[in-house]
């Protein structure tokens, strides 16, 4: 993972084009409801202002399925980034039209322009050789800067780079240092805390886990399948009954390992899937008929920090709970409380879990919140990015 990065290309004076993950979340009115992924492009963009780039920037935001939608255009990021910086961001109406050509090549050394949503032509998620080669053209230097993109292989975040040297910025960097360490060299004890909906969606992660960590803990909607898989009720839990062999390996993995698996000892659980269902909480063995597991129970809250507590280094994935719902968010929010305070190495692994620590103002408290949900899940499985294997090398 040793990728050169903007530092170390002479970059004076240079034409850039930079791949951001501007995929922000907009309101009906397309007004911007979270403007964290802009921030944290700042870096990257003003040190090309520092070195007097002209800078091109792409981004895809939503799924506009390959043609132009008015409502998926990047034009609210520019006038937002446009105010960060305190500068103007001219955007292009198009990707590799006319407008965003005849901009490109009349784009001054420290000026800004962003392009219209790369995901406006269907050729970009086909990784188009065509496509890339179009964006290529109207710059000297690619930097990518996308980490929450980073595990696609599209035009705009693995093709370009076979047309122009290609670097990583100054968030990519920050990631791979962070989420490198933890799974490379981590600060011993190593403690993982997975959580989310099902099993199978998390069966890469947990193998590749538990080559790595001292402990690893389960909660949220998983949990039940590892339940079930030892004999026991769940209920109307969420549950993989096609998972439950593959649970039970992944329990003898652990044991062969010496590795700890620790499972909630108590879960509250509620009548329906509806905000205000009547609740209570049981023990993991005794989930009555009719009713679901929704989050973990108090002992298991404080028997998670317990094992929290003694780590060094802590990675966490998916939320505890069924946390859109108040009466079922005190699992993850106890957790992520708890990381708050705690004098060691944390590092939330992107989505829900992201989510629910800024939600709870505690952002500033964590060593490293990822930019990538799925990007930071897949390398923390090993998986290579392709969005940082096309880059050069150091
Ligand atoms: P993931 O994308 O796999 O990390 O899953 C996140 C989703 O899992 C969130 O929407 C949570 O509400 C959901 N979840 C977590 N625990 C449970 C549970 N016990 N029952 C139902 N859904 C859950």
């Amino acid at each position: 993972m040793n990728k050169k990065t903007v530092k170390d290309m002479d970059l004076k004076g240079k034409k850039v084009l930079v791949r951001c993950d501007f995929n922000v979340p907009m309101d009906e009115n397309q007004k911007i409801t979270d403007n964290t992924r802009i921030v944290a492009a700042l870096p990257t963009i003003q040190y090309l202002l520092e070195n007097d780039c002209a800078i091109i920037l792409c981004s895809h935001l939503g799924r506009p399925k390959g043609e132009f939608k008015s409502e998926y255009s990047l034009k609210p990021v520019a006038e937002e980034l446009a105010k960060l910086l305190g500068k103007e961001v001219i955007m292009a109406k198009d990707v590799i039209g006319e407008d965003a050509k005849s901009k490109a090549s009349n784009l001054k050394n420290g000026q800004i322009m962003l392009i219209e949503n790369v995901r406006f032509h269907k050729e970009e998620t086909e990784n188009d050789q065509e496509f890339a080669k179009e964006l290529a053209k109207m710059a000297e230097i690619y930097v990518n800067d996308a980490f929450g993109a980073a595990h696609r292989a599209h035009s705009s975040t693995a093709g370009v780079a076979e047309f122009l040297p290609a670097v990583s910025g100054f968030l990519i960097e920050k990631e791979l240092k962070f989420l490198g360490k933890a799974i490379s060299n981590p600060e011993r004890p190593f403690v993982a805390i997975l959580g989310g909906a099902k099993v199978s969606d998390k069966i890469g992660v947990i193998d590749s886990l538990l080559e790595k960590v001292d402990t690893l803990i389960i909660g949220g909607g998983m949990a039940y399948t590892f339940f079930k898989a030892q004999g026991y009720e769940v209920g109307n839990s969420i549950c993989e009954l096609d998972k439950l062999e593959l649970a039970t390996n992944l329990m003898k993995k652990a044991e062969e390992k010496g590795v700890k698996l620790i499972l909630p000892m108590d879960t509250k659980i509620g009548k329906e899937y509806k905000a205000d269902t009547e609740s209570k909480t049981v023990k993991y063995n005794e989930i009555p008929e009719g009713w679901e597991g929704f989050d973990i129970g108090e002992e298991s809250i404080k028997l998670f920090i317990e094992e929290l507590k003694k780590a060094k280094t802590v990675v966490w994935n998916g939320p505890l709970g069924l946390f859109e719902f108040d009466q079922f968010a005190i699992g993850t929010n106890e957790i992520a409380k708890a990381l708050a305070k705690m004098d060691c190495t944390t590092i939330i692994g992107g989505g829900d879990s992201a989510a629910a620590v800024k939600k709870a103002g505690l952002e500033d408290k964590m060593t490293h919140i990822s930019t990538g949900g799925g990007a930071s899940l897949e390398f923390l499985e090993g998986k290579a990015l392709p969005g940082i294997e096309c880059l050069l090398n150091k």
